[in-house]
């Protein structure tokens, strides 16, 4: 029998299993801030428990962690990729960027998290959606990603000699993670149930304890996902990968737009905005030839015009020869017309490119190269 994972588990259904084993209440909190405050990676670790309950939790259930295949640095280190394998050999990855997406001053270590195995949206510019879709992550594969980032972090204090493990224990926590993005492979809201039970998990005050607007779901608009979210008690940051302004286009760069249309969609982003009063950010990936244009900057502005929102111009990060990034004054002229319309625009920082940091690049050359 496989052991349950502890990472799959709530902090309720942690405490049955620990109930189930005859222990206080207080064993739930304990092993929870292991979990997410101390980033255990098994429960050896977790000391302060009696060496009887360390056993026969270890009966039950363990701390699976994905395996860390391959880890790169960007060369000015602010960005970092770990390839990481999953118990079914299926490989996802995960980007840390050390810096602001979005160029305003503070310092931010965010972390960009895989919410599935490949993507069934399939837009052609993007090496995720290329591979197709293999398969959901669990909750406990989705919080993984970010407990080892913050394991390392915790580890990478300049000096320290601790243990990493050690020195979260007395309290000390350093360069934490500050944001989470759900930007890595997949696509977030076709795996609703595990991502928000990610996002709870991470939420909670007793562990991880990130805040809500510190997370952001990026979706290609999947529009029952964005009205569920809209109801939700944690008021998370979304995303919207819009790619194109009319249907023609954006049935070819974001192909699920032929189930959820532009004017449905921009429906639900305003059902979604009267409900939560969260302005929303739209991506528009920038690419040469293809969405680049001034018409289209028009065509845009219109579109968004009056909407309380936020639009994120990226160029693309090519992964072949069909998609390249525009020259920086087809992008800055794009912005320009996109700002006549009184919308506020930011083109993203392009940071990481040589180890390949937009999502999916590397897994998908991994799997090319297998
Ligand atoms: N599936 C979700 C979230 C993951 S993709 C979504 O599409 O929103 C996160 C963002 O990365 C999306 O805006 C996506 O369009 C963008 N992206 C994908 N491939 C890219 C590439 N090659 N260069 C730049 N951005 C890319
Ligand atoms: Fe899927 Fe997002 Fe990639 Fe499109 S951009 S294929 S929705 S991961």
């Amino acid at each position: 029998m496989t052991r349950t994972n502890l990472l799959d588990l709530s902090h309720p259904q942690l405490a049955s299993l620990l109930a189930e084993l005859g222990e206080p209440a207080y064993r739930a909190r304990q092993v929870w801030g292991w979990l997410y405050k101390r980033f255990a990676l098994s429960i050896d670790e977790m000391t302060d428990l009696p060496a009887y309950l360390r056993a026969r939790l270890a009966e039950r259930a363990e701390v699976r962690l994905p395996a860390v295949i391959r880890a790169l640095t960007s060369d000015d280190s602010l960005t970092r990729k770990l390839l990481l394998k999953l118990d079914d050999g299926n490989v996802i990855e995960s980007v840390l960027m050390m810096y602001d997406l979005t160029e305003e001053s503070r310092e931010r270590r965010t972390v960009c998290v895989s919410t599935q195995a490949g993507c069934a949206v399939g837009c052609p510019f993007c090496a995720t959606g290329q591979m197709g879709f293999v398969r959901n992550l669990t909750s406990g594969e989705i919080v993984a990603q970010v407990l080892l980032f913050a394991r390392e972090l915790s580890s990478a204090r300049p000096g320290q000699k601790q243990a990493p493990a050690k020195a979260a224990a007395e309290g000390e926590t350093h360069l934490p993670i500050t944001n989470i993005v759900f930007m890595g492979m997949g696509e977030p809201l076709l795996n609703y149930a595990n991502l928000w039970q990610a996002v709870e998990r991470l939420h909670d005050p007793q562990g991880f304890n990130l805040g809500a607007r510190r997370m952001t779901i990026s979706t290609s608009g999947i529009i029952p996902g964005i009205l569920t979210l809209a109801t939700e008690k944690l008021q998370v940051n979304l995303a919207v990968s819009l790619h194109a302004p009319n249907d023609k286009l954006r049935n070819i760069m974001v192909p699920v737009n032929r189930k959820y249309p532009i004017a449905d969609l921009m429906k639900a982003c305003r059902s979604y905005f009267e409900a939560t009063k969260r302005r929303i950010t739209f991506e528009y990936v920038l690419n040469d030839q293809v969405n680049a244009s001034e018409e289209l900057a028009h065509e845009l502005g219109k579109l968004l015009k009056g909407m309380l929102c936020h639009v994120n111009l990226i160029p693309v990060n090519p992964t072949d020869a069909t998609f390249s990034r525009p020259k920086r004054d087809v992008v800055l002229a794009f912005q320009r017309i996109v700002e006549s319309y009184g919308i506020a625009t930011t083109v993203r920082v392009e940071k990481g490119v040589e180890i390949r940091a937009a999502c999916g690049q590397l897994s998908a050359k991994q799997a090319k190269a297998s």
